[in-house]
């Protein structure tokens, strides 16, 4: 058995510009060990002042010139594979693929730390990018996603690429959801400015949170466990 992780960048939202395609890519090997300190694990629990790791920007953000936090979320995964070898090709089975949402502390910035309001709006976009996360988690139970956990090429790394790129593609509609629902959060709070629909919307993001994890719970683990 083989352990193999591969975080990918896969979220840089930014408020108040126009929705852009998904943009789903791979890290440069030397920018994973940078990447993994950078980012923390959603399920280490929720933001505090520290993971505001990034400069404010020094001029107004275009569009949104009050903006006082940024938060950057996104996605990872690792998986965990066998290989056989047949007809001198390479065949890989993915055993676990593990989804985790974190946020990108060198990349989130808060110019108001102590303002606790602020922060629950923040951690608003954090939960928005593990709901994301914990439908995807669901959806890789479903026996129809299984044909994403084999993959098989004439070289190990032909056949890992392909393994990779089917869990990419399978994230890329969770991605371009995640972004439409962080620039609607936005949008109908005011970034967090009006009180009645922030906590509207923080008490929808809850009780998302919570049925989520209910239905994951009723699961064999929060991995895919094929046969
Ligand atoms: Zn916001």
């Amino acid at each position: 058995m083989n352990h193999f992780v591969w975080p990918i960048a896969l979220l840089a939202w930014w408020p108040e510009l126009p929705p852009e395609p998904p943009r789903v890519r791979s890290l440069p090997s030397h920018r994973q060990a940078a990447a993994k300190q950078a980012a923390r694990r959603y399920a280490e629990g929720p933001l505090r002042v520290t993971d505001f790791r990034a400069a404010p920007p020094t001029e107004p953000v275009p569009g949104s010139p009050s903006l006082q936090a940024f938060t950057q979320t996104d996605f990872r995964f690792t998986w965990k594979y066998t290989i056989s070898r047949r007809n001198r090709r390479f065949h890989l089975k993915a055993t676990t693929i593990d989804l985790y949402g974190v946020v990108v502390r060198d990349r989130s910035w808060n110019r108001a730390p102590d303002n606790q309001r602020l922060l629950d709006h923040e951690q608003g976009h954090f939960d928005i990018t593990e709901t994301a996360i914990r439908q995807a988690r669901l959806k890789l139970q479903e026996p129809m996603s299984r044909r994403l956990i084999r993959a098989s090429g004439n070289t190990l790394k032909r056949a890992l690429r392909r393994l990779e790129e089917n869990v990419l593609q399978f994230l890329e509609p969770f991605a371009a959801e995640t972004r439409k629902r962080h620039t609607h959060y936005d949008r109908v709070t005011g970034h967090g400015k009006n009180s009645a629909a922030q906590h509207r919307e923080r008490m929808r993001q809850k009780n998302d949170l919570d049925r989520l994890a209910k239905q994951l719970r009723v699961l064999p683990g929060t991995t895919h466990s094929p046969e």
